[in-house]
Formats: structure tokens, sequence, C-alpha cells
């Protein structure tokens, strides 16, 4: 599969767009940052938003690019309620998309009042289309976060 790389600068400017629009449309009690890929997005987000409460869960779908698990399990639970918040949950990107319906249960069993989707990026064929998202592609997204490309002069 094809691969685009973003850079940190790219994704900050992302987090800051996703910050607006939650400002104008959907201002959030709490943040649930979706590990791994969510969590650098959400503590940014927290910030910028003004320190906002950040949850986390742990959702384990993919083992390599195209290698995905039958269906995702969560390794870490969300902690404690959110009886009548309005939740906002934070992921670097929905593919499938089966992640995050996992996630939207978990949220709603735990309480939540209204419930929205902040993305970095989504992907053509998703399932769960994110109310927020600012890159669409149908690449592999690689993260500043993760590998580099190293160029080695021979
Ligand atoms: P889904 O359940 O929507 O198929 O996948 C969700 C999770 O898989 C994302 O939170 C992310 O961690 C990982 N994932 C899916 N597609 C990509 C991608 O293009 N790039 C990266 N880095 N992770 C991805």
């Amino acid at each position: 599969m094809d691969k685009v790389y973003l850079t940190w600068w790219q994704v900050d400017r992302a987090i800051f767009s996703l910050a607006d629009e939650l400002r104008k449309n959907f201002v959030p009690d709490v943040i649930v940052g979706v590990a791994r890929g969510g969590l650098i997005p959400a503590v940014r987000l927290s910030h910028i938003l003004g320190d906002l409460e950040v949850k986390v869960i742990d959702v384990k779908f993919y083992k390599d690019i195209d290698e995905r698990m039958e269906k995702p399990v969560i390794t870490i639970p969300l902690h404690g309620s959110l009886e009548g918040k309005k939740v906002v949950i934070v992921d670097d990107v929905s593919d499938t998309g089966k992640t995050l319906e996992v996630v939207i249960e978990e949220v709603k069993k735990a309480g939540a009042e209204d419930v929205r989707i902040a993305c970095l990026s989504m992907k053509p064929w998703t399932k769960v289309v994110p109310d927020f998202y600012v890159f669409r592609t149908d690449k592999w997204i690689v993260f500043p976060w993760e590998e580099f490309p190293v160029v080695v002069r021979e």
C-alpha cells in the first residue's frame, strides 16, 4: 500500500483546525483519546481547548499495515463515569471505522449524553465518518510520531 507522510507541522495545523471547529460546533466536557494514535492529538486538543479532561481507552486491531485481527479488542477500558457529559472521541484515523464503533459503544455505556468524533484523517471507505476531520486519503498514513524514512548516502 502506498504511504503518505505527515509532518509535525501539518499535524499541529490540523489539530488547531479541529479545535476551531469544536469551539464553533461542539464544546466538549471530556476528551476520550484512543490509544495509541489518538493520544497525541487528544492531549494537544486538551491544552488548546483550555485544559479539558482527557480519558483514555486502548483498542487493538492492527498487527501490521495490511493485517488486522478478527475484531477490535479493548485492552485498556474507560475509567470512571461519563454520566451526562459531552464527549469528543479523538483518534488519528478512521480506517475501517471498527475501532471507533467499539469506542462509541463504550462511551455511551459510560453514560455520555452527547458524543462526537474528531480524527486527523479518514479513509474513503470507513463506516464511521468522523464529525470533524482534516485529511482524507486512501493511502497508509505515517504520522510524525511513527517511523520516518532515513536516506542513507551511498
Ligand atoms: P480502524 O478500526 O478504523 O480500521 O482503524 C483504526 C486504527 O488503526 C487507528 O486508530 C490507527 O491506529 C490504525 N490505523 C488505521 N489506518 C491507519 C493508517 O493509515 N495509518 C496509521 N498510522 N494507523 C492506521
